[in-house]
């Protein structure tokens, strides 16, 4: 572990990879030779253009996507698409069917309900979001505008391990907490949208990367900044973009490519988790995880201990080994680990090693 860094899981703003942080760090005050840092320079300026293209077109080529889809950079975070994409996209007689896994599929769902233009294609509510709904759950009317999944719920710790067949409806994903984790078909997907502050970046710039045919039209009597193809038609560039957000969204993508891309980023998080989830099952019911097996997710992983008590305990010692933002969501209670691509296996060992030990003293 660098000096003075902790083992950071938190769930978002998370983890960095260090050689980004640095490479950042070292051409802060001289950026491109701009004699300016990157904070600082025009948006228009041709040394950020080539930040702002570069960062594009390495996330399409991890994404193994082509010609017919585009990368948007927006803002308002993810919670502003939740509103967005109803609003772009679905209509009373052609709704949007979302699927209900966790809390922020929830959210996404209210705003579409608050526009009268929601329905519900499956929910995991009743079991507590221990699972992600299954194919044969979804109930996907054929009028619906798009399905809406939340591919990674970071909160229960659950995660989609298959992409849902929609019969020709178009599928939507919130991927905020797995962009860029793992290889998954993209091509399945019609538009795929990430706050990029749990896996690839500061907050304040939304990744869309979505098919062109759906970027293109906007629906006329929507405000400028709330149409699609505003960014579209103007290159994410109509008003000032977050720079540096997309500064370093462009240097996680190459950092993940350089690594060896998707395929290494996923074996390298299965790694993590299977530790992780190993240390959890064998602890004869110390550690509860609390989402079923087929479901856990690569990225979040959600546990509890006997009683309240020895959680609070369990975060204040964790924190005292440099393992930090280990506590869970009030609305789960308990732990979350959240081990994004930037989490070294060094930090997963440091972790279970603590657990080990915490659970001696402690049965
Ligand atoms: C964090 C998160 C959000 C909310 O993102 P903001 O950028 O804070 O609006 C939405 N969806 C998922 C899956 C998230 O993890």
């Amino acid at each position: 572990m660098e000096a003075n860094r902790v083992y950071n899981f938190n769930p978002g703003p998370a983890t960095l990879p260090l050689d980004v942080l640095k490479e950042a760090q070292a051409e802060f005050l001289n950026f491109a030779n701009s004699g300016m840092s990157i904070l600082e320079i025009s948006h228009r300026a041709p040394e950020y253009d080539a930040v702002h293209q570069k960062a594009k077109a390495d996330v399409k080529a991890l994404m193994g996507l082509g010609d017919d889809y585009e990368v948007l950079f927006t803002q308002g975070g993810a919670s502003q698409q939740f509103a967005m994409i109803p609003m772009n996209y679905a209509t009373k007689e052609k709704p949007g069917a979302y699927v209900l896994s966790g809390s922020f599929a929830e959210k996404a769902y209210k705003e579409a309900e608050h526009l009268g233009v929601g329905t519900i294609a499956a929910s995991s509510k009743e079991e507590d979001y221990k699972h992600v709904p299954t194919q044969s759950e979804l109930k996907i009317p054929d009028y619906a505008s798009y399905l809406h999944v939340c591919y990674n719920n970071t909160i229960y710790g659950t995660e989609y391990h298959y992409v849902p067949e929609t019969k020709g409806v178009p599928l939507f994903a919130d991927m905020s907490s797995d962009m860029l984790s793992r290889p998954i078909d993209f091509s399945k997907f019609d538009f795929i949208y990430a706050g990029v502050q749990k896996n690839l970046g500061p907050a304040g710039v939304v990744l869309v990367v979505a098919k062109k045919s759906l970027l293109e039209k906007s629906p006329e009597e929507l405000p400028t900044m709330l149409k699609y193809s505003t960014f579209y038609k103007k290159d994410s560039l109509y008003n000032t973009p977050p720079a540096f957000c997309i500064y370093m969204v462009g240097k996680t993508a190459a950092w993940i490519r350089a690594q060896g891309g998707l395929e290494e980023m996923a074996k390298r998080n299965k790694k993590k988790a299977d530790l992780l989830y190993g240390v959890i099952d064998a602890s004869e019911g110390f550690y509860r995880g609390h989402a079923e097996k087929d479901s856990r997710s690569f990225m979040n992983v959600t546990f509890r201990l006997p009683s309240e008590e020895l959680e609070k305990k369990f975060v204040a010692e964790a924190k005292e080994k440099g393992l930090s933002g280990v506590k869970g969501h009030r609305s789960v209670g308990g732990m979350r680990a959240s081990i994004y691509n930037a989490m070294p296996y060094e930090g997963v060992v440091a972790l279970t090693d603590f657990m080990e030990a915490f659970r001696k003293a402690n049965k």
